[in-house]
């Protein structure tokens, strides 16, 4: 089997920020993404940047906003520049990757249906620890992207653990569908930052207990087996998981939660697993790439 522990151990400064990073989402303030995926308020933002030129603001306010590219961000290399090989992946993906890497350390890897995207992020801060994402994106924007979270890579590689993650592929459930919240003429970039801001939930609950913020849970045994009393309710009342479902699911009898599962999700709730594939390909730091079409139905 293959490990998904291996929690992150934070300095006292990082454990602080992840803190007010979580009362905030908890209590419904979105925050913004910067360069490298770091997850910040904006009043922390600006104070650390103060003397710095002010900055413009992304054009969705429904997203979070990005800011401009820091002075000290990583600038675009010559080789990132380039363009695809393929005309597809290069009018599909092209300047949207290229945007990516200006934001983030990020590798591209081509193939006939689509991109492979690794990307490094450091979503709580320089000090804060990494986190890896393998993104599938297929030219055929009508199937949306897959990606999967490592806390380490190379070949001790170790998964996120399992909370809104998909079954049965065990890939990031970030926002659903829905809620729109990103769309794929958005592009690469704010997906990424989609997902630092997902990591830095998931490690609010492996460090402090919980998840923060708003969250989905359709059915009494998904919400039973993984949402905490102090999180948010999965069926959007705005109240926490505690006071709202929490003792109405525990009187659902087993068989008829099992039943109700299987109607939502079409599957078992213990089908849920990162296809070995992927993670040999984060064992040998994206060396070893699945074809998209193994990873996800391609037509
Ligand atoms: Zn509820």
């Amino acid at each position: 089997m293959f490990a998904t522990c291996g929690k992150p151990r934070l300095s006292e400064v990082t454990l602080s920020h992840l803190n007010i990073l979580g009362q905030a989402i908890h209590a419904g303030i979105q925050p913004l993404v910067f360069d490298g995926g770091f997850v910040s308020l904006v009043e922390q933002r600006e104070s650390e940047v103060n003397g710095d030129a002010k900055r413009k603001s992304g054009q969705r306010p429904e997203a979070r906003t990005r800011q401009g590219q820091r002075a000290q961000g990583r600038r675009r290399s010559p080789s990132e520049a380039k363009s695809f090989r393929s005309p597809a992946v290069e009018e599909t993906h092209g300047a949207g990757f290229r945007l990516l890497a200006q934001h983030y350390e990020a590798l591209s890897f081509e193939e006939k249906d689509g991109l492979w995207v690794a990307v490094k992020a450091k979503p709580l801060g320089p000090r804060g620890p990494q986190a890896h994402f393998l993104i599938g994106v297929p030219n055929d924007q009508t199937i949306w992207p897959r990606a999967w979270a490592f806390q380490t890579i190379g070949p001790q590689a170790t998964t996120f653990p399992l909370k809104h993650t998909n079954f049965p592929d065990a890939s990031i459930c970030a926002f659903t569908l829905q809620s729109e919240a990103w769309l794929p003429a958005d592009g690469l970039l704010p997906l990424m930052d989609h997902y630092s801001l997902w990591a830095v939930k998931s490690w609010h609950r492996q460090i402090i207990g919980w998840w923060p913020g708003p969250q989905i849970g359709v059915c009494a045994l998904y919400r039973r087996n993984e949402f905490d009393a102090r999180e948010w309710c999965g069926c959007e009342s705005g109240i926490s998981y505690g006071f709202c479902h929490f003792s109405l699911d525990r009187r659902v009898p087993e068989e008829l939660a099992r039943r109700e599962f299987t109607q939502f999700f079409g599957t078992d709730y213990g089908n849920r697993q990162t296809p070995p594939s992927i993670v040999e390909a984060a064992r040998t730091r994206w060396k070893k790439l699945p074809p998209l079409s193994s990873i996800m139905s391609l037509a």
